[in-house]
């Protein structure tokens, strides 16, 4: 079902405002597309300056683009005064070449969160469900309550071991599902679903059905693309943006990549707006880079070893993340630690339903994850009322298909 236009939304604050109404409102016609930043300022306890405070909470890149990004940026201003097509043309067969596919198997997009929105409401409706790897990330729920799509979440596999998800649970829980969301790696866990379970999903998820792949994480850790099957023809949507590694959030630039008659279904809910040419020159020199994505995994890598290695000597549980974000084991209602670090104009991730004593934590600069620290350790230590027990460890939890709609 097409999403009907969505509400002009001006100011952060009532971005924030429009939603908690949306929360209440599933039927909504025309819910906006939801990204990372929209769905973590929702849930901070007050707004926080972008300028002021630590902003460990929406997986951001504080590295920005890289050098060689923001050059091409500058160099193509001049020509800001045209559409410049052809430039989009390029990045795609540029990605293409990259990655061994034919050129119309990749569109380009503002981020790639106009897609996933897309997708979803191409693929699912009232009969057509999403299925949905629990705790994941909710921008696809959020596009099922556009199209009214019943939503199946599956929990993860091992949840408090490596957090993978549970394909074999996620294809049986429903005849014909409209989409298979599976984030690969996964956000809020940073962790990756292994090979031979992403190959079982393919071979056999139901004739019709949509495994979208959003892989905006994967140059931040070892896992194998999924652009194989994309090369072999099957029902698969990969997601990649330029939002992560190569730090270009707020520049706007992403990938979907597909099989030209999908990715026609999925651009009939968009029109073709042309792209800010900034973006399309500074992602192709990102791509041309090769330096960039291993120099830069590293960066963030280590940072995050460096942290997680912290909390490991503080006794604290975390799930093991390949990425720049993990969940973090509070043992107490994560929204009061939350509150607690925002009071300290150090804003974290948010917390899912499906685990409440488990905050989400972007990996910062090394002088963010210091600051963290010590106002972590502060904060901790300050109350230790309501402290709830570790959960028990269970290698596999027992399925239950709650929905929503
Ligand atoms: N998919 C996942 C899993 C994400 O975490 C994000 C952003 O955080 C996106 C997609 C989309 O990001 P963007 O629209 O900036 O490309």
């Amino acid at each position: 079902m097409p999403c009907s236009a969505a509400s002009p939304v001006p100011g952060a604050l009532s971005r924030r405002s429009f939603l908690r109404l949306a929360a209440g409102a599933s039927t909504l016609a025309g819910l906006p597309i939801l990204t990372e930043a929209h769905l973590a300022l929702a849930q901070l306890p007050k707004f926080g300056d972008s300028s002021r405070g630590i902003h460990i909470d929406a997986n951001e890149n504080p590295m920005g683009p890289s050098e060689a990004a923001r050059q091409a940026m500058i160099d193509i201003i001049p020509r800001g005064g045209r559409y410049l097509f052809d430039r989009e043309d390029d990045l795609a067969e540029t990605f293409a070449k990259i990655e061994g596919l034919s050129p119309d198997m990749v569109m380009t997009y503002p981020g790639s969160s106009e897609p996933l929105h897309h997708t979803v409401l191409t693929f699912t409706d009232k009969s057509r469900p999403l299925v949905i790897a629990d705790p994941g990330y909710e921008a696809p729920v959020w596009a099922a309550a556009v199209s009214g799509a019943p939503v199946i979440k599956v929990p993860l596999a091992d949840p408090w071991g490596i957090a993978t998800h549970d394909l074999k649970a996620m294809i049986s829980a429903a005849s014909n599902p409209g989409v298979i969301y599976i984030c690969n790696p996964n956000n809020p866990t940073g962790t990756s679903t292994p090979r031979a379970e992403i190959e079982y999903a393919v071979a056999n998820a139901s004739k019709g059905t949509i495994l979208l792949i959003d892989e905006a994480y994967i140059h931040l850790s070892d896992t194998p693309s999924t652009l194989n099957f994309v090369k072999e023809g099957k029902d698969v949507i990969v997601l990649r943006t330029f939002s992560k590694l190569y730090g270009m959030a707020g520049i706007r630039m992403g990938l979907a990549i597909a099989r030209p008659d999908l990715l026609k279904k999925v651009a009939t809910l968009a029109g073709l707006n042309p792209l800010p040419i900034t973006a399309v020159a500074a992602a192709k020199v990102s791509l041309l880079d090769k330096e960039l994505v291993p120099m830069r995994k590293k960066i963030i890598g280590d940072i995050r070893r460096e942290t997680l290695d912290w909390l490991t000597s503080q006794s604290y549980r975390f799930t093991p993340s390949e990425t720049n974000c993990f969940m973090l084991d509070v043992r107490r209602p994560g929204k009061e630690v939350i509150a607690a670090m925002a009071a300290k104009d150090i804003y974290i991730g948010r917390t899912w339903p499906a685990w409440p004593t488990h905050v989400r934590i972007t990996v910062g600069t090394r002088d963010e994850m210091l600051a963290f620290r010590k106002a972590f350790t502060e904060v901790m230590s300050a109350s230790t009322a309501g402290l709830v027990p570790p959960a028990p460890v269970r290698v596999r939890p027992e399925h239950t298909f709650p929905r929503i709609s």
